[in-house]
């Protein structure tokens, strides 16, 4: 089922996820959940606190909503390692009409379980490594805007409360 996607400043989207305890059906369920989510919205990765479920699980296919054969599910996703630097635009379901560059590590190595409980790790480098720390931060209660310039952030905060006043005119 498509769930809506919670849009900054929204408070779910700054808290900290739990670990999943146990795969369950449950757990299969919210993942099968997010894919349709993040593929109905154009997305390459969506973590559940964006739909309002605060447990550390991602889902990402860098192949897109097209292609669609590249979905990768991450229970308790964790980087064990980073390497180098890159900078490259980004943008999040829950950060509606705003794209930005942000500075990430180049590479980076990631342990996950997968849906059948098995341990995956997986080494990430170009869009893969960015989707995944993009992703791994939604899990601790950070956005991409909570990464860039203050100067940026407050151009953008400045956007946002220009948005929130003409919604509430609408109103
Ligand atoms: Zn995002």
């Amino acid at each position: 089922m498509v769930k809506k996607i919670l849009q900054y400043p929204h408070p779910v989207l700054a808290d900290k996820a739990k670990p999943v305890p146990d795969i369950t059906d449950e757990v299969r369920e919210l993942a099968r959940d997010m894919a349709e989510t993040m593929y109905v919205n154009d997305g390459l990765g969506l973590a559940a606190p964006q739909i309002g479920e605060c447990c550390r699980l991602v889902v990402m296919d860098l192949t897109g909503p097209k292609e669609r054969t590249g979905l990768q599910v991450l229970v308790n996703p964790v980087i064990i390692e980073r390497e180098g630097r890159v900078v490259a635009e980004e943008g999040c379901l829950s950060v509606d009409g705003y794209r930005t560059e942000v500075a990430r590590a180049e590479k980076v190595k990631v342990k996950a379980l997968d849906l059948a409980g098995n341990e995956i790790v997986i080494e990430a480098d170009g869009l893969t490594a960015v989707c995944i720390q993009h992703e791994v931060d939604h899990l601790d209660g950070l956005l991409f805007i909570d990464r860039i310039s203050r100067l940026k952030r407050a151009l953008f905060d400045k956007k946002v409360s220009k948005w929130q006043k003409r919604q509430k005119d609408e109103d």
